[in-house]
């Protein structure tokens, strides 16, 4: 009986390749999904998913090193609260902030807010991005504000994202700042440290805002939103992540981490 040996096609062909073991694994490990460019944060999937006490314990580091994190949207009250968090989308705090703080010291109602008139807002607002829609629905959801809820912010999501320019996000954050509730936005950065970190990966905001509320233990999640946005803002930064500074560095699944 002849002795067949394998296959020799791929060893045999790729003499300037560097003395590795390429042919065994390029002929039965799945070709197709080489990424063809370096390896990118994985949406969709993670690794592996977290622990409940990982999760736990990411959130009592967070909690031990800032017990009480803030925002940092400037505010009066839950009027210039919600103002200020229509004003940020696309903007940053410090940059609503310093137009905010002229423009509440004279309008901190809905009533005065209307009084002042949309001309004037825009005036106010004009170094925040998209100003002009901006100041439309400030004037928009001040006049809602009074007509269908005697002025008063209201506490629901649902009459929340009835008024103008306020979507899921802006209610979440005003139910959590304004109310003491237990809500999650999702805002860029913590849409970043959801997936990046893989503990709680998600395509969208919303799936991210879902995923964080089932893996977050209720004792965490009053604060949960501002130790997410903080630490996505000054550690877990887009380009380059502080990882040798991270408070979860070894708890953190993304594979481009430059810690071990
Ligand atoms: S280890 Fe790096 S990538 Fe992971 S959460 Fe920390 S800063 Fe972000």
């Amino acid at each position: 009986m002849p002795k067949t040996t394998r296959p020799a096609k791929p060893a045999a062909k790729r003499p300037a390749t560097p003395p590795a073991k390429p042919a065994k694994r390029v002929a039965t490990a799945k070709p197709k999904s080489v990424p063809a460019r370096p390896p990118a944060p994985r949406r969709g999937k993670s690794p592996r998913r977290w622990s409940e006490a990982e999760v736990h314990e990411a959130f009592s580091r967070f909690a031990t090193a800032n017990p009480e994190p803030k925002g940092e949207l400037e505010h009066l009250n839950p009027f210039t609260l919600l103002v200020a968090v229509v004003l940020s989308a696309q903007a940053t705090d410090a940059g609503v902030n310093k137009a905010t703080r002229p423009l509440f010291a004279v309008a901190d109602t809905p009533q005065k807010m209307l009084a002042l008139g949309e001309e004037r807002v825009r005036e106010y607002i004009k170094t925040i991005g998209l100003f002009r829609t901006k100041a439309k629905n400030v004037i928009a959801l001040s006049q809602k504000l009074i007509t269908d809820f005697g002025g008063e912010v209201p506490n629901t999501r649902e009459a929340l994202e009835t008024l103008p320019g306020a979507g899921r996000k802006t209610a979440n954050v005003v139910l959590n700042m304004a109310f003491g509730q237990p809500t999650m936005a999702v805002d860029t950065h913590v849409f970043r440290v959801g997936n990046r970190t893989g503990m709680a990966p998600g395509e969208t905001p919303l799936a991210v805002e879902l995923e964080l509320e089932r893996v977050i233990p209720a004792e965490f999640m009053q604060h949960a939103h501002h130790w997410l946005i903080l630490h996505g803002r000054y550690t877990c930064l887009a380009r380059k992540p502080r990882c040798e500074l991270c408070l979860i560095n070894d708890l953190c699944r993304w594979p481009e981490k430059t810690v071990s």
